[in-house]
Formats: structure tokens, sequence, C-alpha cells
């Protein structure tokens, strides 16, 4: 097998990069190398060797020595130097590169091959002494820190005394001396902590490095990104070994990163950063405010110095014919790493750039419009969870705001909470139920998880494509970084902003569209569903089969719905109407009745609220399919907990306390969840699903007269579990209607089915069918009664669970398809096999995750029901499940 693939000077052994293989940023590498574009000669260290790598204790296959030793002649032959020679000596970089990007979260070692000797073949070609003896100290801190592990506190201390000494402030003071003494400081750090002398010999460099690289797949960091975003650990990361080219080769040099679109509002114009005279990790670390790119984007910021396009006109047009080649060829944005050395330009990085949500509507949509990419690969570009991001409300524009400063708008979106001055605390407060925002200097890698735990990231340094805002953009947190005003403290847990202090626990709001940081909770407004998305959603609807209803039962959530497309309910939970104003002192007088007829009386105070609300809603939803449960929870439910109110709820219902207490006790269940509920009550208690059924046609008749349109009713039975329950319910509810169009002299259609959500109603689906005209899957109940895993309970083990790969995601949340699917997909055979055409439902939480959504496709249900919110998640994700 084949281990090491070459690119640059003509040559892309990949052919055009396989990310599997290669990883991605090796596959890219490659690919631009492949289309002619001025990438650093270097090679690729494949995927599989970081498996091979683990799998032997760490050691490597036996014939990767020669394919390196063939790499790094291949370098050589492009560049016209060499690997350790003293006269003109070849440097390279050492990178990871998974086939994922993670960014920040894998380890890099720059300068690699310079010795005692090569530093001063550095100094002699470049003929800069200071560059040389700067590049080697580099060197010596990052492959100590990386490769050796030692403590780089070590280094940056000599730094700082070597500064003192001289009365310096900068870096930048240091001459070629200071330097060349530093790098012989160091090494004397190295021969202390190491016990042996910093490494000699380049190829011992290289391959330390190359270990270093494969170590770093499995650090902790590394692991809690790939746990978050759901990367398996196996894949392991390709290493890239590069020709260096120097962005820190005086005033005609530059480094810098750069999206071919912009990644936070999708507008089609250059976006980036850079800086004159640095080396690419000064960008990313945001230790200098970077330069922008365009004259446009510098004019917009009012900032000061020039943008690159002004600064360095020839290799910016280079650069943005580059950026249009590969938009042509990888038809998506791009994010790229580039170098000027010297005036020439070189291509270090592009990978797809990570975008809001909002961008990559705008980019998706734009592309397809532009003929780059299809409206089909539009669709599927857009990931449905991140519309969530554009559906949430924003700060309300006319709300009074107490400013206290302003930074860069990195990550769209406001949030208000707490602030918090580091990530564990961040973690613990947002584990407590509390929102939190993060406050942090800059962040680091190591701050994963407190920005995972936050409401939202600010942060006082750091340009646009700082960690945070990269990391934050990616993650859906609202992100305001580089707010250069905020002194933090984090040792005292606390921030000023001249006058003004912030302490840990104080709610502060952010606003990343614009920057805004602001004292208190502002209030928010809901967002604009126009333009793009708009679009979007038109181009999704016309590929999609599934119909996508919602789960509601209040006029403003259906109104809600249908402003966000929903086409029906598929699930109106009556019971939560119960618990309105006075109706649940009628609720509780008919749970307190000895009697029958004493449930009558207090049935018959319920109707006419029942009714109304009935009405509301079939007007909302006019012309569209209503599907309305009949009461599913325990009796129980509707009784005072609190001892405090039992005398309060007696009397309301005209009671003693003594007769509540004891019914209240007699209700008393164990394990409510299997006991009295569901259809169990209409059996017991027919008298209140016959109320509800009436109220249902009542509300229809008299929709059908008001507006013409006769609205479509499907009332649905819950927790059935035999036939000759939903047999029953079903006679209750036809004579309920039979005598409603008697006394009306009109006639309405509709249906009645019923819920799926109990293993045996799944297994006897052929005789359900035989009564039930339709069925939805209750995957709710259907899965804590298939898992025998309780819904309420079970968050506290469940991330357990998924932590160690016994489910893939949340049951909740993500359907179990092996499972209950494999249940949903035997009931519709089932179902459809007694009753061809039976329509086919989902209500449960899952209608709304993609995931599930695309089983539910596969499965060829008819629709899926989805809370308010997420009925655009589930039209984009059953658009891309059909396609
Ligand atoms: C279900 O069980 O999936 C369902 C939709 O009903 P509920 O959540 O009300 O039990
Ligand atoms: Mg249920």
């Amino acid at each position: 097998t084949q281990y090491v693939y070459r690119f640059g000077g003509g040559v892309s052994d990949g052919g055009n990069g396989d990310k599997n293989l290669l990883g991605g940023k090796g596959a890219n590498l490659d690919g631009m190398a492949g289309i002619g574009l001025p990438v650093p000669p270097g090679f690729t260290i494949s995927t599989p060797v970081c498996a091979l790598y683990y799998d032997s204790g760490e050691s490597f296959p036996d014939s990767l020595k020669a394919e390196v030793a063939t790499g790094v002649a291949h370098i050589e032959a492009v560049t016209g130097k060499k690997f350790g020679d003293a006269a003109d000596p070849l440097l390279v970089s050492v990178r990871s590169g998974a086939r994922v990007s993670m960014p920040g979260m894998m380890d890099t070692v720059l300068n690699l091959g310079l010795n005692d000797a090569t530093v001063q073949g550095l100094a002699a070609t470049s003929g800069d002494d200071r560059f040389a003896w700067d590049s080697y100290r580099r060197f010596i801190q990052m492959y100590s820190d990386v490769v050796l592990g030692l403590d780089h506190g070590r280094f940056e201390e000599a730094l700082e005394i070597a500064k003192e000494d001289n009365g310096y402030h900068l870096d930048t003071e240091l001459s070629a001396g200071d330097w060349q003494k530093l790098v012989a400081e160091y090494k004397g750090v190295v021969e202390e902590l190491w016990g042996k002398p910093f490494p000699q010999d380049v190829h011992d460099q290289l391959w330390g490095a190359i270990g270093a690289v494969f170590g770093s797949w499995q650090s902790e960091r590394a692991k809690v990104y790939r746990r978050l975003n759901d990367i398996p650990g196996d894949w392991g990361t390709a290493v890239n070994v590069q020709a260096m080219v120097f962005g820190n080769m005086g005033e005609t040099s530059a480094t810098g990163v750069a999206f071919t679109r912009d990644p936070a509002k999708g507008d089609n114009a250059y976006y980036g950063e850079f800086l004159i005279n640095a080396q690419g990790e000064d960008v990313v670390a945001g230790i200098r405010t970077p330069q922008y790119l365009t004259k446009a984007a510098r004019e917009t910021a009012g900032a000061r110095p020039l943008s690159m396009e002004e600064a360095m006109p020839e290799a910016y047009a280079e650069l943005a014919r580059v950026f249009d080649q590969l938009e042509r060829h990888y038809r998506d944005m791009q994010d790229i790493e580039f170098t000027v050395e010297r005036g020439k330009l070189w291509m270090l990085q592009t990978r797809s750039g990570k975008r809001t949500a909002k961008a990559a509507l705008k980019i998706a949509v734009d592309m397809a419009n532009e003929g780059l990419i299809t409206q089909e690969e539009a669709i599927l570009r857009v990931d449905p969870q991140a519309l969530d991001q554009l559906l949430h409300p924003t700060l309300d524009p006319n709300a009074t705001r107490d400013v206290l400063t302003k930074g860069l708008p990195a990550s769209p979106g406001a949030a208000s909470g707490r602030a918090v001055f580091d990530s564990d605390t961040a973690e613990k407060r947002a584990a407590a139920g509390e929102a939190v925002i993060l406050v942090r200097v800059e962040t680091s890698p190591e701050d994963i998880h407190g920005m995972h735990a936050a409401k939202g990231i600010l942060t006082a340094r750091g340009g646009m494509t700082s960690h945070a805002a990269v990391v934050a953009r990616g993650m859906g947190r609202p992100c305001v970084s580089g707010a250069g005003t905020l002194a933090i403290n984090a040792r005292e847990k606390l921030m000023r902003i001249g006058q003004r202090e912030v302490r840990e626990g104080d709610v502060i709001t952010i606003d990343g569209a614009t920057g805004e940081v602001m004292f208190g909770a502002v209030p928010t407004v809901q967002p604009e569903l126009s333009g793009d998305f708009g679009t979007l959603m038109l181009w999704a609807d016309a590929k999609r089969r599934l119909k996508v209803r919602t789960n509601a039962e209040t006029p403003l959530d259906c109104r809600t719905a249908r402003e966000f497309g929903a086409e029906g309910i598929g699930l109106c939970r009556t019971e939560h109407m119960f618990f309105d104003g006075a109706r649940i002192t009628a609720v509780r007088q008919m749970i307190l009745a000895s009697d029958e007829q004493g449930r009558r009386a207090a049935l018959d105070k319920l109707l006419p609220e029942q009714r109304s609300d009935f009405v509301e809603i079939f007007e909302v939803m006019a012309g569209l399919p209503v599907t309305i449960r009949l009461l599913d929870p325990p009796l129980h439910e509707f009784l005072p907990h609190e001892e405090a109110e039992f005398a309060e709820v007696a009397a309301a219902a005209g009671l003693d306390v003594e007769t509540l207490r004891r019914r209240a006790a007699e209700l008393h269940e164990f394990n409510p969840m299997l006991g009295h509920r569901g259809c169990r009550l209409g059996v017991t208690y027919p008298e209140i699903y016959e109320m509800q059924a009436r109220a249902i046609f009542e509300a229809a008749v008299i929709v059908a007269e008001k507006s013409g349109a006769a609205p479509i009713p499907e009332v649905m039975i819950p927790l059935v579990a035999t036939r000759r329950e939903l047999e029953l319910m079903k006679i209750v509810v036809d004579k309920a209607a039979q005598a409603v169009f008697a006394e009306k002299g009109r006639t309405i259609e509709y249906l009645v089915g019923t819920m799926i959500e109990l293993p045996r109603a799944a297994l006897r689906a052929g005789e359900i069918a035989e009564v039930g005209e339709f069925f939805s899957f209750g995957t709710n109940d259907l899965t804590q009664t298939t898992l025998g895993v309780s819904r309420d309970d079970a968050a506290r083990f469940l991330t357990t669970y998924v932590e160690k790969g016994i489910y893939a995601r949340d049951p909740f949340v993500s359907l179990d398809v092996e499972g209950v699917g494999e249940l949903i997909a035997l009931a519709a055979e089932r179902g459809r096999a007694t009753r061809a055409g039976i329509k086919l439902g989902i209500c449960g939480e899952h209608g709304g995750d993609p995931a599930s959504i695309a089983f539910c496709e596969a499965t060829g249900l008819d629709y899926v029901s989805a809370s308010p919110y997420r009925v655009p998640i589930a039209r984009l994700a059953a658009a891309q499940a059909a396609l």
C-alpha cells in the first residue's frame, strides 16, 4: 500500500484528493496543485497510517521510511534546496489534517529543518540574520512545546527577561544578536528539562514531529471536540509536510486568512484579514489586530492601516484570481490561508468555509442563481438544524440598550446571560440551568467546553477569524470578538469598561450581529422569514414528498406554524386546554364527582370552552387537516400537589378537604406513565371523550357555516393497545358526530384514527387498521415503552449511554431507527395490508429531527408533525430526504 502522496511543482499524486485518505487539508492541497495554483510543494502521509500507528504501539509501518524519503526528495527537487543543507537549507512545516477540519485542535510545527548549521545558511540565503535567528528560536520553542512536551512558560520567561535586560518592550526590538543569544538560552532550557540536547539531526526532527501530530489525535481537547461534533475516533489524521514559505521576510511579505464570500452574512464579496511581515499563526492567534483585505471593507470599518488591495495590489489581484478559480473548482465558498513571500503569492490551505445559517442560505441561493450549483445542491447545502439560528429572536430594535462597548460582530444572534470569566465556571453554571456568557481575553481550544456551555461568547482580543469567532460560528453561538475596551481580570472574576464594572454573575447581553455589548437583559423580537429563506423553502417544497404538519394547541402557535409553512395540525393535545383559567375548576369538579351524573354536569361547563378553542384553531387552519387527540394524561395531574392548595381547591369545587384528599389518594399511581391514562380514561369514563367529540363537531359545523370551508377534523385516540379499545372509542366518537349532525342539519367529513405508541399496537396494527382510519406514531411513548426507558427520568443516564456508544444519539431526540424504527415499519406494513393507503404520520418529537425525518421518508409515511419552530427544519429535511 501507498502511504505518501506528493503534491506541488506540477505533481498531484492524490489525483484531486480523497478526503478520507488524505484528510481535508491534504486533499485540498492536492486539489489546488492539480489545478495549477501556487502551492508550496510537499507530501501527505495518509490517514490509515494514524490507525496503524496506534495499533502497533505507536510505531510506523516499515515501508513508510522510504516513502517519506521520496517525499522529501520531491520537495528538494521542486525548491532546489536540500533538507539539512548548511548552505541552502530546506525548511518544512508539519501539520495535522483530519477528514473534517478541527480548528486549532491538533498540532503544527513550523520552520522544521533549522539547526546550528542550517541557521547560518538561512541567514545567508535570505540575507537577513535577524529573520534567521528569530525563525530558529521560534522553531525551538514550538518543537519543544509540541513534540517534546516541555513547559512553554520557561521559554516565554527567557524572552521576557531578555527584553527586560535590554529595556525593550516589543519583540520587534530584538536584534539578530539578541535572538542568537536567546537561542543559546533556549537550548539550555531544553537540555535542562528534557535531559538531552535539542535535536540537531533534521531527520530526527521530522520523525519527532510526525509522531507528535499523530499523537495529538488522541489529545484531550481533540477528544472533546470529536465528541461534541460526532467525529469518530477511528478516522485518524493525516500528516502534511510542506516546504515553508515566509510571510515574515519584510514589508513585501505577508500572511492572511480569507473567505471567498462573507461567512457571517453570505455576501458575495472577498472577506478576510492579513498582516504584513508576519507568520501564519499570528493572524489566527489574534495577537496583532489584522488588516482588511479589500479597500471597501477597510473604508466601511473606518480602519486606518491600508488594506491588502491598497498595500499589495499585485499579490491581491493574483489572490482574487485564485478565489474565482477555487470557487469554480470546488463549487462552494472557500476558507483559505495564504502567504506572500517577497511579493509572490502562495496558497497554504483551502477548505469549505464554515458559515452562519444566514450565510449558508444566502450562499446556497446565490450560487444556484449564478449557475454554479443546481437547486438540488442548494437544498442539500443547508443544514436543517442550523435554520434554528435564523428562526429565533433577535434584539428588539426599539428596546433601550445600556451599551457598554462594541466589538466585532463575529457570529450572529443575540444572547443574554450571566457573565463568567472562565470555561469551567461556564460549564458548571450552565449545568445548573443558568444562562451564561463566557467572557475571555481570547479563547483557545482549551475553552471548547465553556463555549459550548455558554449562550454567547465575548472576547477582548482577536478578529473575525480568531479562534473564538470561527468556533462560535460553527457551534451557532452568538459571539462578539475583539472588544478592545474591555479590561478583563479573570482572576478577580470581573471586567472594567471605562468607569463601569461587570462582575461574575451580572447579566449582560451581546449582539453578534452588531458587536454591541450591553448591561442587563435586552428584549428580543421574532425574525423575518423572507428573502433567501423563502426562496430556499420554495425550492425545498417542490422537491419533498412528505407533508409537514405541526404540533400545536393554541391559536398563537397554530398561526406561527402556518407562517412557517405547516400544512395542518398533526397533534393538538387537548389536555393543555384543561388547565386554562376557570376551566381547571370544572375539570376538578368532573374528576371529583362521585357518579356519572356529577361528571356530566361538570363536563357541560367545559363543553363551550372546548368548542371555542376548536373554532379558533379550525379558523386558523382553514382548509387544512387538524388532528385532535382526546384526553391523554392521568386525571391526578389535574389535582393540586401542594398541601397548601387543598383547602382552596376544595372550596372552589364545593367539597370538603377530606373528600378531596381521599380522592387524590385514590387516584395516586406508582407509575402514571403506564397507568390510567390515554384511551383507558375513555374506556372507563366515556362521557369525557363524548364531550370532547361533541365540542369538535359543533365547532366544525360553526366554522363550516361561517366560512363556507369545512375543516377536516381527524379525531385521534391515544395509548391504544388493542383493536377493541379503539372500536369502543370510535363508537363514542361516531355517536357524538351523528348526534351533532342531526341537531345542526349538516354533515362534516371526519376521520377517527389512533396513535401507535405502544409496541402491542404496532404489532397488532393489522387488526387495529380494521377500525382506525389513520395512524400517527407517537414516538415519545413508543420509544419509552419499546426501550423500557422513562422519558422523564432518562436524562440522568442517557448521556453516559451516548458517550459509551450504546445509542448513537439520545433516542428521545433522534429516532432509534433499528429498534423503534422496526416497529414503525412493521406497523406501517401491517396497517397498509388491511387498509390500503391508510394515512400515516409521526407526531413524537422526532418529527422535527432531520435524521428521523429521513427514516420517515424511507418508510413512506405521509407526513411528519413538528413543533412550530421546527416546521421549516422539517420542510428542508424532508426535501433533503427525498433527493
Ligand atoms: C408521543 O407519545 O409521541 C406523543 C406525541 O404524545 P405525548 O408526547 O403527548 O405523550
Ligand atoms: Mg404519547
